[in-house]
């Protein structure tokens, strides 16, 4: 696997252009910020006009308009709006108003894969997709760091995408820690597949149910809620830092035991097959489809999910015990008033 770094980025095929970053939200108010301070010419696509995120950009001293105006000024044009109103937005106001030969990129491949966004044959594709939420790209990158990029072309007609997506990836600070290679077909399918199983819901399933257990048990909430969520970042931490080995070299002897002899019970063959199929729905495009509908229909799965998700008791718990630990609540990434 090649991996960029800044020396491989010439970030003068970008700094002729103009980049449009379009919605300022979560990945948006990263780029535009990250992107600007690497000296690129950014513009801010935002909507309605002087909402909340329009007035933020404009706070951090970007022009913002609307997105069509954004597109006619621009030949490079991020989409960073929420994945699910890309492709109406993509039809109404990027297509008719697109100069001849622009760059459009995207940092998750989900519209392009499965065909919801078909840009003209004149159109060059591009994704950079950071390996981080928005808030850690614009931490790391004010620190003098940045998250990993993934980067990916899907069509090439000007011939020198690789060149514009390699620079783009770099002014958001990714070529500080590395640029993979990679299709848009391999980050969509492991972006969903490692969201669904690992990271969002095979995890929170597991802290749920964990917690259960415990309370139905007959144990104190509060306890269920130290044992299974709140030390949860302390192991992650070790992991991220080290590996598993790294971890559990951190842990006593008895947690390492039980970790050994009681993990393959959780995740047995049987979650294992479940994760197969999981990943099948993904590849034959079964969970696109049902995400797609669920959108069109207004979100009723998803509306009631939240609200089930907010109404569970390790909810409340969480809320009371986070508000003892004030450390928690410093230096936060996320700051409503500002991203
Ligand atoms: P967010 O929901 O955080 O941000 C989307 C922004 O678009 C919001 O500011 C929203 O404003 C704005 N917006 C909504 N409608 C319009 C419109 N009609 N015109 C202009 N702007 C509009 O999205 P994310 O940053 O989470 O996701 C963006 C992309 O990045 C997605 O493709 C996602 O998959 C990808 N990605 C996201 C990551 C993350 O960290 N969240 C990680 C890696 C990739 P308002 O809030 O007012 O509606
Ligand atoms: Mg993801």
């Amino acid at each position: 696997m090649k991996v960029y770094y800044d020396k491989d980025a010439n970030l003068d095929i970008v700094k002729g252009k103009k980049i449009a970053v379009i919605g300022y939200g979560s990945q948006g108010h990263a780029h535009a910020n990250n992107l600007k301070e690497s000296g690129m010419d950014v513009i801010v696509a935002e909507y309605p006009k002087g909402g909340d995120n329009w007035t933020k950009a404009e706070k951090a001293g970007h022009a913002v308009m609307m997105t069509a105006d954004a597109v006619k000024a621009a030949s490079v044009i991020m989409i960073l709006l929420p994945d699910e109103m890309q492709a109406d937005i993509y039809n109404e106001q990027i297509a008719p108003h697109i100069n001849p030969g622009s760059y459009v990129g995207f940092a998750h491949g989900f519209n392009i894969h499965y065909n919801q966004i078909v840009p003209a044959e004149d159109i060059n594709v591009f994704m950079v997709a950071p390996k981080g939420p928005g808030h850690t790209v614009r931490n790391e990158y004010v620190n003098g760091g940045g998250v990993p990029c993934l980067i990916a072309i899907e069509k090439d007609p000007s011939g020198d995408t690789k060149e514009v997506a390699l620079a783009y990836a770099s002014g958001v600070g990714g070529g500080r820690s590395g640029i993979i290679e990679t299709s848009f077909r391999e980050e969509t399918e492991t972006d969903l597949f490692g969201e669904q199983a690992v990271l969002c819901g095979g995890a929170t399933a597991l802290v749920q149910t964990g917690f259960e257990v415990l309370v139905e048990a007959g144990y104190a909430p509060e306890m269920a809620y130290f044992e299974c969520l709140h030390e949860l970042k302390l192991i992650v931490d070790l992991l991220y830092e080290g590996g598993i080995a790294n971890m559990r070299y951190s842990i006593s002897n008895t947690a390492e035991f039980g970790d050994f002899t009681r993990g393959p019970r959780i995740i047995n063959e049987d979650t294992k097959d479940e994760m197969r199929q999981i990943l099948s729905e993904i590849q034959t495009g079964e969970f696109a489809r049902e995400w797609i509908l669920e959108t069109k229909a207004n979100k009723p799965v998803l509306n009631a999910l939240r609200r089930l998700g907010a109404e569970h008791p390790i909810e409340e718990v969480g809320d009371r015990l986070r508000g003892m630990m004030s450390w928690i609540g410093k230096d936060k990434l996320v700051d409503k008033t500002k991203n």
